[in-house]
């Protein structure tokens, strides 16, 4: 694969399929300029190398419609603040008035164009809307990590049309890490799983079994796993149907020496709202009538060994219900105790696990958050990404 650095970017005109898909209040104001100021340096870097920048990328779901709430024009003011440069709106991504302005476009401009799924096209991969797009430009750059688990024709139909494509810095960050990780990890590699549901994340644990050397399993799926080994956990959320696809799996880490880790006391309530009523408990002794909704202190302390221990660490999922404070416990113990292992390199998922640790830790103290939560969770799964496979030579 090509790097940014490998390719001339003089006078070219560059294709970049950056990840603009931010928030947008009543108003049409970006309420988090998060994923704006993480393309910030990929465009930097092709202005400083005087290339002429053609943004694209995505908002919502519009589902192949104009949805005038959905427009990138209020993503193009924020990106002309946070850059610095001049960037001038499209309200089209293909069509002659892209085509006239991309040829208008001078040094130190920035040209930003309208929502790609306004045109149903790009969720379908169609070859005709990625040829469009493909014409305008000379080289293709993709930063767009949290859509790279999508065969989209602006992240794989168009990269094939240029011989000049490359990674921005944003992605290529992305795949190093999780590339070291996963194929060349330092030992003791220590993977953190939690979150709702054991369905979503067994095939994550299915790819990692024979590369952990421990597995600290936390928030609801540990109740699936607790119930399998016929512990009772009272009213939680506990997927029976996967019981034997548990068993199945501890046998698997078994095999291959991974350690399992439990929990072994909860932050347990009688109903998901009442956050008032609440009791610490011990496994041997739970209640009929309550339910699990974050890890209590024994299960931290014992999970905090494995992750002490570890020279890599990898997670994906909180330990409770972090969305509310008084479930949030489990979860910022377990950031505490990451953090405080400075040996170990340490890669956090996107999505609830990144919004998590935004919450309740320092996002500086990890090695890595990534930007994507279904794309990380499809690499920890081994699955090739399309985004990324369509950059590879
Ligand atoms: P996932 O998308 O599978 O990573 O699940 C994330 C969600 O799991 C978060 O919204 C948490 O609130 C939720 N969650 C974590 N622990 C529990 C629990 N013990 N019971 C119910 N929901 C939980």
């Amino acid at each position: 694969m090509k790097t940014l650095q490998d390719l001339e970017l003089k006078n070219k005109k560059i294709l970049i399929r950056a990840d603009l898909n931010v928030p947008l209040n009543e108003k049409q104001e970006v309420t988090d300029t998060y994923r704006i100021k993480s393309f910030i340096p990929t465009l930097e870097y092709i202005m400083t190398k005087g290339g002429l920048p053609i943004v694209i990328s995505h908002l919502g779901k519009p589902k192949g419609q104009k949805v005038p709430t959905l427009s990138l024009s209020p993503v193009a003011r924020e990106l002309e603040k946070l850059s610095g440069y001049k960037v001038i709106f499209i309200n089209d991504c293909i069509g002659e008035e892209a085509k006239q302005k991309v040829s208008n476009l001078h040094k130190n401009e920035v040209l930003l164009l309208e929502n790609l799924r306004f045109y149903s096209g790009e969720e379908s991969g169609d070859e005709n809307f990625a040829q469009a797009l493909a014409s305008l430009a000379d080289v293709y750059i993709n930063d767009a990590f949290g859509t790279a688990h999508r065969a989209h024709a602006s992240m794989f139909a168009v990269a094939k049309l240029f011989s000049e494509r490359a990674p921005g810095f944003l992605m290529q960050k992305e795949i190093e890490y999780f590339d070291q990780a996963l194929k060349h990890p330092k030992h003791p590699l220590c993977v953190i799983l939690g979150g709702a549901k054991v369905s979503g994340k067994l095939p994550v644990i299915h790819n990692l079994a024979d590369k952990a050397d421990s597995l600290i399993i936390g928030g609801a799926m540990a109740n699936t796993f607790l119930a399998a080994k016929g512990y009772s956990m009272g009213k939680s959320l506990v997927e029976e149907e996967m019981f034997s696809q548990v068993a199945e799996i501890e046998e698997k880490l078994k095999a291959n020496n991974c350690k399992l880790f439990l929990p072994c006391d909860f932050i347990v309530t009688s109903d998901f709202n009442n956050e008032i009523d609440l009791q610490s408990v011990s496994i041997q002794d739970f209640p009929k009538d309550k339910m699990a909704l974050d890890i209590g202190e024994k299960s931290t302390k014992n999970f905090s060994k494995a992750i002490q221990a570890a020279a890599t660490i990898i997670w994906n999922g909180p330990m409770g219900v972090f969305e509310k404070p008084v479930f949030a416990t489990g979860t910022k113990v377990i950031c505490e105790e990451v953090a405080r292992n400075k040996d170990a390199v340490s890669i956090i998922g996107g999505g609830d696990t990144a919004a998590a640790i935004n919450q309740l830790a320092t996002p500086e103290d990890f090695d890595f958050i990534s930007t994507g939560g279904g794309a990380s969770l499809e690499l920890l799964e081994g699955k090739y990404l399309p985004g990324i496979k369509a950059l590879e030579i």
